[in-house]
């Protein structure tokens, strides 16, 4: 019996590596699963963004048309449960575009099929005027900065971590991006700095400040579009408003998606989408909403009434 409990303990340590293995094998066949969901066409070509005539979109000069279409867009993640239904917006290239709508409209499935988690149904979505679906997927992620609303870390440093956006960078364009996410002053402060491990086996980042990572990135990326979605959801009121203008900043002259849940955020927008159960039920200008007093103007009235320090 005795010799029992032995292997028992062993089986313990023995089970929580393996369950810990299985839970990193699980989020690799997520990884998987969402590769699998889309396929380069063979012989695929690289996005190619071509340059904006002299005088047109992004003001820094040496811009690129990427320019967004979502044409007649809908898709559903199961056959028979549609989620978006006939989309059709227009990003210029350097402008904004925000969406808002209640949860579950289908907001962030704009950002993963722009991403290119997965392939469209019916529709398109072009960006310079290239179908995404047929033009290298990996191609399409470089030319895109995403802020995601849950950012998940690798198991690795947190200067990984933000180099990701760009393999190679040096620790000083590491640490200004970091600067300019306000996340510097909390990583020098941990005892290992920008080579302390973060992750699920690592220091243990808040919603917030796992953000400012992804914006870090975002921000040492440096891609033509962006995609923010919900960016600043993780963070209280008094820190959203101090990265505010870090992502407006990120944002400038970039190709800009926003989903937004506070309104605050959208008010400067090229134009509103405002989406429920995956439909375009109104769109416009902050101000040509407002005047329009819809679902747009109600939403604005809500969050005015909720007194948030922003509005
Ligand atoms: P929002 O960002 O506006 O809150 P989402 O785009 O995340 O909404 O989701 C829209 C709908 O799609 C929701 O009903 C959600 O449950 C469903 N959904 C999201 N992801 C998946 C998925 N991977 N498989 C099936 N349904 C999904
Ligand atoms: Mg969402």
């Amino acid at each position: 019996m005795i010799q029992l409990y032995i292997p028992l303990n062993f089986l313990g340590v023995i089970y929580r590596e393996i369950k810990q293995s299985l839970t990193d094998l699980d989020k690799m066949f997520v990884l998987m699963e969402k590769e699998r969901e889309v396929r380069d066409a063979p012989g695929a070509q690289p996005l190619s963004l071509l340059p904006l005539p002299p005088g047109e979109g992004r003001g820094e000069g040496g811009g690129v048309d990427s320019t967004i279409r979502f044409e007649d867009v809908s898709f559903a993640y199961e056959p028979d449960r549609p989620i978006l239904k006939h989309v059709s917006f227009e990003i210029p290239a350097g402008k904004t575009v925000a969406v808002v709508g209640p949860s579950g409209s289908g907001k962030s499935t704009l950002a993963r099929l722009l991403y290119r988690f997965y392939d469209v149904q019916q529709g398109r979505i072009t960006i310079g005027g290239q179908d995404i679906r047929e033009v290298q997927q990996s191609s399409v992620r470089r030319a895109i900065g995403i802020v995601p609303q849950d950012t998940v870390l690798f198991n690795d440093t947190v200067e990984y971590n933000i180099a990701y956006g760009r393999p190679g960078a040096t620790r000083e364009e590491v640490e200004g991006a970091a600067r300019a996410a306000r996340i510097h002053d909390f990583i020098a402060a941990t005892p290992r700095g920008y080579e302390t491990t973060v992750g699920e086996r690592g220091l243990k980042l808040s919603g917030g400040e796992k953000q400012r990572v992804a914006i870090a990135r975002t921000l040492l990326k440096n891609p033509p579009i962006v995609i923010f979605d919900e960016a600043t959801s993780a963070l209280d009121s008094a820190n959203e408003r101090a990265i505010q203008s870090e992502l407006r900043s990120a944002a400038q002259d970039k190709t800009t998606l926003v989903i937004a849940h506070r309104l605050s955020t959208v008010v400067d927008a090229h134009e509103i989408l405002v989406l429920e159960a995956g439909v375009i039920v109104e769109r416009g200008t902050h101000a040509e909403l407002l005047a329009k007093q819809g679902r747009y103007a109600q939403m604005w009235a809500l969050q005015k009434s909720e007194a948030t320090p922003l509005m």
